[in-house]
C-alpha cells in the first residue's frame, strides 16, 4: 500500500499569518466591555433592523447578486457613475478582490506597518510579495518612503486612513504629492473604513482623490460607523477597469439579501447616523484628553480608536484591562489598539490605564 499523502497545497499558504479577531468579551464574571475590534457599540439604526427581518424572510433564494439597490444608492450619494461601484463581503473581501486582480507571484504589494492586520494575508494569499514600510516614528504612514520603495513589480499601495491601529492621518497636501508619484499604473487603494470619524479638515476624502486619477480606488465599509460589522458588506469606488476587475473576483452571491437591504436602509438613516458618530467622536476626545492627562503619549487619533504603544508592556496592560473588564486588542511587543465603546466601558479602560501608568 502507499504511503498516503493529503493533497497538496500552494506553498505560497506557508506560514501565512493567521487573522487574530479582537476577543470577546468574557460571558461570565463582571460586565465585561469588547473593546477589541473596532466595532460600533450602538444597535442598528433606526429602520435597519426592520429592512434586514424583512430580507430574512427570502434567504431561500439567491440575493440580488449585482446589489442593484445598493450600488444605486451609493452611486448618487457620491455622485459616480454605478459602474464605478464595486460591494463585496465586508471591505476586507474587496481588499481582497483588489489584491486578487492586480497581483500574483513576482508581484509586490507595498502597505505601511503597522496597518491593518489583512494586508499581510490577502497579499501572501494572493501569492504576492508584501513589501512593508514602517510607519514615522510618529506612527503616521511615511508617504515619501512608501513612494520610494515602488519597483517594476510593484501593482497595489494600500493606504490606511485613517491608519488602522494607530488612529493617524495623511493629509491632503502630502497625499496628492504621493499620488503624484506614484506611476499611473500602479493602484493606489485608498482604505477608508474610519473616514466618517475624521474631524480633521485637512484630511481628503478619497472619493474627491479618485475622481480624476484612474489608478486611485477607495474602499468603505458597513462595518464601523454604520454598525453592521456582522452582516458583512463594503465598496469600493473605482474606474472601470478595476471596479470590473472587482465583479470577476467577487465570490458570486457574496452580499446577502439581508446585508444589501440593510445597509440601503442605513443610508437613509443619515440623521441619527450623524449624530452617533458625533457622540463617539465626543467620547474619543474625552478619552483621549484623559490618557493624556494621565501620562500616556497618545498619538492623535481620528477613527474610533486609540493606540498605546506598550512594547514589552503590551500583554500586562492587556490583561490588566482583561482583570477591570474590559476587552482591548493587544499586538504583543507592540502596543495596544483600544476601540471607543460605551462610555461605561470607556471609564473601565481609563480606570485601568490610570493604574497601570502610575505602576510603571
Ligand atoms: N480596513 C480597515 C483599515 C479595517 O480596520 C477593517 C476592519 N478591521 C477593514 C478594512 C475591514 O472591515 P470590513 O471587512 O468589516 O468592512
Amino acid at each position: 500500500m502507499s504511503v498516503e499523502k493529503g493533497p497538496r497545497l500552494r506553498g505560497a499558504l506557508d506560514g501565512i499569518p493567521t487573522y487574530k479577531p479582537g476577543k470577546p468579551a468574557a460571558a461570565d464574571g463582571p460586565v465585561a466591555y469588547k473593546l477589541s475590534s473596532n466595532e460600533n457599540p450602538y444597535p442598528p439604526l433606526p429602520g435597519v433592523f426592520e429592512s434586514a427581518t424583512e430580507a430574512a424572510a427570502s434567504f431561500n433564494r439567491y440575493p440580488d447578486m449585482a446589489c442593484t439597490g445598493l450600488t444605486a444608492e451609493l452611486a448618487a450619494r457620491f455622485d459616480v457613475p454605478e459602474s464605478h461601484i464595486a460591494t463585496g463581503t465586508g471591505s476586507v473581501g474587496v481588499a481582497q478582490q483588489l489584491v486578487q486582480a492586480t497581483a500574483g507571484p513576482g508581484d509586490e504589494v507595498i502597505y505601511a506597518w503597522r496597518s491593518f492586520e489583512a494586508y499581510p494575508i490577502i497579499t501572501q494569499v494572493s501569492g504576492a510579495t508584501s513589501v512593508r514600510v514602517p510607519l514615522t516614528s510618529g506612527e503616521v504612514h511615511d508617504l515619501d518612503a512608501m513612494a520610494d520603495a515602488v519597483t517594476e513589480r510593484t501593482r497595489l499601495i494600500f493606504v490606511c486612513n485613517p491608519n488602522n491601529p494607530t488612529g493617524t492621518v495623511v493629509r491632503r497636501a502630502e497625499l496628492e504629492r504621493f499620488l503624484d508619484r506614484v506611476p499611473s499604473d500602479v493602484l493606489v487603494v485608498l482604505d477608508e473604513a474610519y473616514r466618517e470619524f475624521i474631524r480633521d479638515e485637512d484630511v481628503p476624502d478619497g472619493i474627491s482623490l479618485y475622481r480624476d486619477r484612474p489608478n486611485v480606488c477607495v474602499l468603505r465599509t458597513f462595518s464601523k460607523a454604520y454598525g453592521l460589522a456582522g452582516l458583512r458588506v463594503g465598496f469600493a469606488v473605482a474606474h472601470e477597469p478595476v471596479a470590473a476587475a472587482l465583479r470577476k473576483t467577487a465570490v458570486p452571491f457574496g452580499v446577502s439579501q439581508i446585508a444589501q437591504d440593510a445597509a440601503v436602509a442605513s443610508l437613509r438613516a443619515e440623521d441619527a447616523l450623524m449624530s452617533r458618530v458625533s457622540a463617539l467622536v465626543a467620547e474619543r476626545t474625552r478619552v483621549y484628553d484623559a490618557l493624556v492627562g494621565q501620562g500616556w503619549p497618545v498619538p492623535e487619533t481620528q477613527a474610533n480608536f486609540v493606540w498605546l504603544r506598550l512594547g514589552e508592556r503590551t500583554m500586562d496592560f492587556a490583561a490588566a484591562c482583561d482583570a477591570a473588564g474590559v476587552v482591548v486588542r493587544p499586538f504583543a511587543g507592540e502596543g495596544v489598539r483600544v476601540t471607543i465603546g460605551e462610555v461605561e466601558g470607556n471609564d473601565r479602560f481609563l480606570g485601568a490605564a490610570g493604574g497601570f501608568f502610575k505602576e510603571m
